[in-house]
């Protein structure tokens, strides 16, 4: 095995461990942050029996596995849902790292803009680690977290700017407008959709665009030079789709559409990079 591909894998199968031990995290803020309690301290307890749960127990997606989604102590039933989070954070920055593999040949070659490109697409990784709280809080609460859109856009900025050195553009005031049109477009649009649908728009609904919002300026992720304006599709998809069930039940579920929509909408510009370059 040469060096190349070695560092691919292990960047690759880092990056998978990594986001299941990130996404174990992310349940406690899913299930802390609306509760308005700390999420630094304290020790997890089973839900039924309250047993203290040792480390053994705690061991991210694997102990679940190994416990067949069971209370160790009381044998009463683990919801899936955690292990369901850590298995997504772990494919979501799986898959960030097999489309970005030239990233950590900044290793071995030591040039700075394969260092970038690595903290760029670290920046993309933490980021969502913004958005699938906020999309698994709305579900639960319907609220969306002021904490999680300000991560989400000091993140996006941040990459904004490295984005700008990779690209070796020197063009800084049409890249912050490319920026904050990006921003502004998701509150605007589904703002708008929430007039033609005649639902309500509230800083909930707000909070959470701007996550979203953040997370889809790195949409350029895999090619910086480029900006494809028809990622604005994206949230007119998700305003139509989301206006036409709100109201009801589903409502629920508009997190999850928007996070499914994002994905889709950035896998497709990728395939189309990829088909174009
Ligand atoms: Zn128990």
């Amino acid at each position: 095995m040469n060096v190349y591909t070695f560092l691919h894998v292990y960047y690759a199968v880092f990056s998978l461990l990594f986001g299941i031990v990130l996404g174990s995290f992310l349940n406690v803020v899913i299930y802390r942050l609306p509760a308005g309690r700390t999420i630094s301290k304290g020790r997890s307890n089973c839900m039924t029996c309250g047993h203290t749960l040792a480390a053994k127990d705690l061991v991210p997606l694997f102990s679940w596995l190994f416990l067949r989604g069971k209370c160790r102590y009381c044998g009463a039933p683990i919801a899936s849902r955690y292990a369901k989070i850590e298995s997504l954070t772990g494919v979501v920055f799986f898959l960030t790292s097999i489309t970005t593999l030239d990233a950590i040949v900044c290793v071995v070659n030591r040039e700075m803009i394969y260092f970038l490109y690595l903290i760029y697409a670290v920046l993309f990784m933490i980021v969502m680690c913004t958005v699938i709280p906020a999309m698994m809080i709305w579900h639960d609460t319907t609220k969306g977290f002021v904490q999680l859109a300000g991560i989400s856009l000091a993140l996006s900025a941040i990459a904004c700017v490295i984005a700008q050195v990779i690209s070796a553009s020197s063009d800084y005031v049409m890249a912050i407008v490319r920026f904050l049109i990006v921003i502004a477009a998701f509150p605007l649009l589904t703002w708008i959709g929430s007039k033609l649908f005649k639902t309500a728009y509230t800083k909930n609904d707000l909070f959470m665009d701007l996550t979203f919002a953040g997370a889809t300026t790195f949409e350029h992720l895999l090619c910086p030079k480029s900006f494809s304006f028809w990622v604005f599709l994206f949230p007119v998809v998700y305003c139509i789709v989301r206006s036409a069930l709100k109201g009801k039940k589903n409502d629920k579920f508009a997190g999850i559409i928007y996070f499914v929509i994002m994905i889709a909408a950035i896998t497709i510009s990728y395939i189309y990079r990829l088909a174009t370059v």
